[in-house]
């Protein structure tokens, strides 16, 4: 028991001197460092361009990181930083292209206005439907007491307009409501046949064309002409040019009153308008082959449709007033589904 606190005190002193060691060790590193504050540590080199931080030196030292996007100055001996432009393009999945949205065709569209008038009114025409097989319907051709074939189109149209499912989707139908309008304007009898030169457009189409005719035994309760010249006129021009340039037509029925029947085209008659008139027929009660009272028939729609390949037929309504709507609506149904 007597050697224990002497060797109590031995191992307080060997501590003592142990950590003696250490702090001596401690300045000794310290002053080292001091020599040089800047230096890293062994081992680790700052990035370029980088500086020291600021504020006391710890261990171990933080590096800002090197400015970016700053050019190496001309003659300048540490880069500040370099500055590494991507030289690689972006794939992207897919290349973008333009999109294109295709507008669907409106079943309806109208009036489109394709000519003028010699009174300068417009000649409207109503489309319904788009498909590839063309057909036409004109009204009012002769104005004046024939107006009740202005009234019947006008009726066509607006029950087309709300019903689009009797056009089938094959058709395209285009009505002219008044290829006369300057006869329907000026009066709803006799004078209101011809246009504003006077001429019967109904006599004026470029085939078999006539100036005058013999009209004993015809149309002759006012003066009228065949027109300066074959297709003199702008209505027949207008019809003329969007039947054959813009529309291409396979088939016409050009509407009259009264009460004579059903003309097909062609002199003698061609064999699809002749076909045409056979089918309209026997969905109606016009009369056909029509009623012969003599006439000469001279520079016709229907002549000239049917030289130019399209089936065509003057239909005449069984009287001046009424439209014959109902009989009409069936006549449409066959006229829509015929088949050159
Ligand atoms: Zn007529």
């Amino acid at each position: 028991m007597n050697g224990k606190p002497r060797n109590t005190f031995l191992a307080l002193l060997a501590t003592a001197m142990w950590f003696g060691v250490l702090a001596l060790g401690g300045v000794l590193a310290f002053w080292a460092q001091g020599l040089n504050p800047g230096a890293p540590p062994s081992g680790t080199e700052p990035p370029a361009g980088s500086t020291p931080p600021a504020g006391p030196m710890v261990f171990p030292p933080t590096w800002t990181a090197a400015p970016t996007g700053i050019a190496t100055p001309p003659g300048g001996t540490r880069s500040p930083g370099v500055i590494i432009e991507p030289t690689f393009t972006p794939i992207l999945p897919f290349t973008p292209t333009p999109t294109f949205f295709i507008t669907p065709i409106p079943f309806y569209e109208g009036p489109i206005e394709i000519g003028q008038s010699v009174g300068g009114r417009p000649l409207e025409i109503h489309r319904f439907g788009s498909g590839p097989v063309h057909r036409l319907i004109v009204a009012g051709i002769h104005g004046g007491y024939e107006f009740n074939t202005i009234l019947l189109a006008d009726e066509l149209i607006a029950h087309l307009r709300a019903h689009p499912e009797l056009v089938p989707r094959t058709v395209t139908l285009f009505i002219l409501r008044a290829l006369n309008p300057d006869g329907f304007a000026r009066d709803l009898g006799v004078s209101g046949r011809v246009n504003d030169n006077g001429v019967d457009l109904n006599r004026n189409f470029p085939i078999n064309w006539l100036a005058d005719w013999d009209r004993d035994l015809c149309w002759n309760y006012a003066p009228t002409t065949g027109g300066a010249s074959p297709g003199s006129e702008p209505e027949t021009q207008a019809l003329m040019k969007y039947v054959l340039e813009e529309t291409r037509v396979t088939a016409i029925i050009s509407y009259h009153s009264a009460a004579l029947g059903i003309f097909p085209g062609g002199d003698p008659a061609d064999e699809a308008s002749a076909r045409l008139a056979e089918a309209v027929a026997a969905a109606s009660t016009y009369p056909y082959p029509p009623v012969d009272i003599g006439c000469v028939y001279s520079g016709t729609l229907p002549d000239w449709a049917a030289a130019n390949g399209i089936a065509a037929i003057d239909l005449e309504l069984h009287d001046h007033e009424n439209t014959d709507f109902e009989e009409n609506l069936g006549i449409l149904q066959v006229f829509l589904n015929w088949r050159r």
